[in-house]
């Protein structure tokens, strides 16, 4: 539930809400405005009757919320939320590109990619070092070696990094290197990695199951959100459907509908849903026109050659004009690039 203070309530007001509230087991989430405090309490509501809430000094209003995802919901912040990494902005007037390749494979071939993408105008360098494939016989990723190469283009090119971390054990050896902590489509469920990167202090990117609903993907959002990590960005990246052609089905719609429910960014990952490179720059532009915050496309030198990927992988060239396109979008949409 919320509780809404008066704008005139004052701080003893506030903190006997908080102690009353506290003592009754309900965790507490602050949210001092300039006009007034809104207090997000989660716990059993069962027993709101006997607290009385609404007549204690102080409180305009108590307001349950009715959605079983509370942190996440737009019933709980009305304002969409801007997420920061470093100095870049998720959530506002600015639409952000991570872009790069599946892996990272070599030096060379990060090194090539971070300056293509950033020359291009994306600001996130994407790239995995941990990567979770269907055969245990692909290539796996370099590991910590591959993160030292993402830190490495980070300095190089001021790009900020993103990276997937699919293990509850490797969390803080990742967070130790990467701007954004990837959570990937297969690992939305894993309520132990889930917890972990909830105390981590890092953005999180939460990409859709493939066969996740909205419902559950938010839920997914809100075990992050209730360890205490408000920086979540929901990726919407395809849905399994009965449609074989491609590799998913993008759920575009899901786009607005989870700006809908919540207030946290979402953006796009065009590359995985479609799979096939040729399709990337429809799905981007149209990730961009039903409002997304941003997108994260795959970009490889050499897609031919690469270990993870290639077919849906971008050359630098494509992706030069595919950003010149999303400009011209993003300026549709009054937003910027
Ligand atoms: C990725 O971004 O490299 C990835 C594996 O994506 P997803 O989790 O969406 O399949
Ligand atoms: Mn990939």
């Amino acid at each position: 539930m919320i509780v809404v203070m008066n704008s005139g309530a004052n701080k003893i007001q506030i903190d006997n809400v908080l102690t009353r509230l506290e003592n009754l087991g309900f965790k507490i989430h602050l949210s001092e405005g300039v006009e007034r405090t809104i207090i997000g309490a989660i716990g059993d509501k069962s027993i709101l009757n006997e607290v009385a809430l609404e007549a204690m000094p102080g409180v305009e209003k108590v307001v349950p919320i009715l959605q079983p995802y509370k942190l996440v919901s737009r019933e709980f912040k009305s304002r969409d939320s801007v997420v920061k990494v470093d100095n870049l902005e998720f959530g506002g007037k600015k639409i952000h590109i991570m872009a790069g390749p599946c892996a990272v494979e070599s030096r060379e071939q990060l090194m090539e990619s971070a300056e293509a993408v950033a020359r291009a105008g994306a600001t996130i360098l994407r790239g995995g070092a941990f990567k979770p494939r269907t055969s245990p016989y692909a290539f796996q990723g370099l590991e910590e070696e591959g993160l030292q190469m993402l830190a490495e283009a980070r300095e190089k090119t001021g790009l900020k990094i993103v990276t997937e971390v699919v293990d509850p054990r490797n969390v803080e050896l990742v967070a130790k290197y990467a701007d954004i902590l990837q959570i990937g489509a297969r690992n939305m469920q894993n309520f132990f990695l889930l917890k972990e990167v909830s105390i981590a202090n890092k953005p999180v990117l939460l990409k859709r199951g493939p066969s996740a609903t909205i419902e559950e993907w938010l839920m997914a959002a809100e075990y992050v959100m209730s360890g205490g990590n408000y920086n979540v960005i929901l990726c919407e990246r395809g849905v399994r459907t009965f449609e074989t052609y491609l590799r998913n089905t993008l759920d575009l719609s899901a786009v607005p509908v989870a700006k809908h429910l919540s207030h946290l960014p979402v953006i796009v990952d065009p590359s995985h849903a479609v799979g096939k490179w040729q399709f990337v720059k429809p799905m981007a532009l149209a990730a961009v026109a039903a409002g997304a915050d941003g997108l994260i496309i795959e970009v490889h030198p050499n897609p031919a050659q690469a270990l993870c990927d290639g077919p849906q992988s971008l050359t630098p060239e494509h992706f030069e004009e595919l950003m010149n396109d999303i400009r011209k979008m993003a300026e549709t949409m009054e937003r910027e690039l």
